[in-house]
């Protein structure tokens, strides 16, 4: 075994994808089934698809996604996405793992086989999400873990059919993303301070104005938003064990920054960039910073804006303007990170 990936989400199936044109000794750990009903699958918005190495015609890929609705205190605003899409994500991600010319393993990695798999292998690619295998090899802590839950619910939404809302309530962010106009999914989060219990009760209470019901407590699914500091990214995206080269990508090495809504496009490029990189010779933790640095430097440019306006006031004024979504929260150049300091220095702050 040449390389092994281990985690089939976004970062490990971008990851196989690319080292499978390179390698034709690729091998895929996954630990749950791929298949329509994939357990553990949230995350149906992607914000920045060209990000990603597949195309629409994957089954699941629902539709573009050009506009987003959202709700505080303050009112209700409009904020709109060059290039978003909304999958149904199990089976985009079954989709996609079917047409994988590389090796599929359904088992669950621990520390055991992850050490021997690095006896075997020369890359090892960890994309095992949120506490991912190698950290038991390696310690590190992230710096933000923000409870989430996610669920499917049944009722009318044709008034937000094809966008998506999202509904600042206390602390959280209540994303309702319809698949169909009778089907939704919905994410609420995240915040370091929420409590599973109290989140599902808020959930309870938005969604009863709508006369939708919502699934138990238990079959609610119950995941976690994780971000680190640029530094621990840094010192942890590459290390050895045993013979082999060992990258982290996506959620497992904690690269979105902050609450910034682009995991998924963060975790495909990354999965993409851990086996390029080796394949061409060149540093992922320098790729890495070039892209975090100026997504980093926006989101802390954009916070204080974000404290004073309240959310709809300075994403309007930013997203809706001349920025896109896309451009403002995962800017691409300095140039995208410039027009956005030019806009929030126009902002009038209270
Ligand atoms: C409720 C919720 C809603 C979200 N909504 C959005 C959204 O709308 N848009 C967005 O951009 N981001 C969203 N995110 C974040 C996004 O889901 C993640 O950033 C993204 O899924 C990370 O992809 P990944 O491949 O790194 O990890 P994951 O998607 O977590 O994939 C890890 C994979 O590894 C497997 N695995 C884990 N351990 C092992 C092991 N030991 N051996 C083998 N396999 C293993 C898991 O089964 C899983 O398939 C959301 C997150 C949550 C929690």
């Amino acid at each position: 075994m040449e390389v092994a990936i281990i985690g089939g989400g976004f970062a490990g199936l971008s990851a196989a994808q690319e080292a499978s044109k390179f390698s034709d000794d690729v091998t895929l750990f996954h630990q749950k089934p791929y298949s329509e009903e994939r357990s553990g699958c949230w995350g149906q918005g992607i914000k920045d698809f060209s990000r990603f190495p597949v195309q629409r015609e994957l089954d699941g890929y629902l539709r573009d996604l050009n506009q987003a609705k959202l709700e505080d205190g303050n009112g209700s605003g409009e904020v709109s996405f060059a290039d978003g899409v909304v999958i149904e994500r199990s089976r985009f991600e079954n989709s996609w793992a079917s047409r994988l010319d590389v090796d599929m393993i359904q088992e669950r990695i621990d520390r055991f086989k992850l050490e021997q798999i690095s006896r075997d292998a020369k890359l090892v690619v960890d994309c095992s999400g949120p506490f991912p295998v190698s950290k038991k090899l390696r310690d590190f802590s992230y710096s933000l873990i923000a409870p989430m839950l996610n669920c499917k619910v049944y009722g009318d939404f044709s008034d937000i059919y094809p966008d998506v809302k999202v509904i600042k309530y206390k602390r959280y962010f209540l994303e309702m993303m319809p698949e169909t106009e009778e089907r939704c999914n919905i994410s609420i989060g995240c915040s370091r301070e929420n409590e599973p219990a109290e989140m599902y009760e808020d959930m309870e209470t938005i969604l009863s104005d709508r006369d939708i019901d919502v699934p138990d407590f238990n079959e609610v699914t119950h995941g976690n938003y994780v971000s680190n500091s640029l530094l621990t990214i840094l010192r942890h995206s590459k290390f050895r064990i045993n013979g082999a080269e060992v990258k982290l990508a996506g959620d497992a090495l904690g690269i979105s920054s902050g609450i910034s809504g682009f995991g998924n496009s963060r975790a495909s490029w990354s999965g993409t960039q851990a086996a390029k990189t080796y394949f061409a010779g060149e540093s992922y933790p320098k790729k890495i910073f070039f892209d975090q640095f100026l997504s980093r430097a926006m989101h802390t440019t954009f916070k204080p804006l974000h404290r004073q306006l309240g959310i709809v006031s300075s994403m309007r004024y930013l997203g809706g303007s001349e920025l896109e979504v896309g451009r403002l929260g995962d800017p691409r150049g300095l140039r995208d990170l410039l027009r956005a300091t030019k806009q929030i220095a126009r902002c009038k702050i209270n």
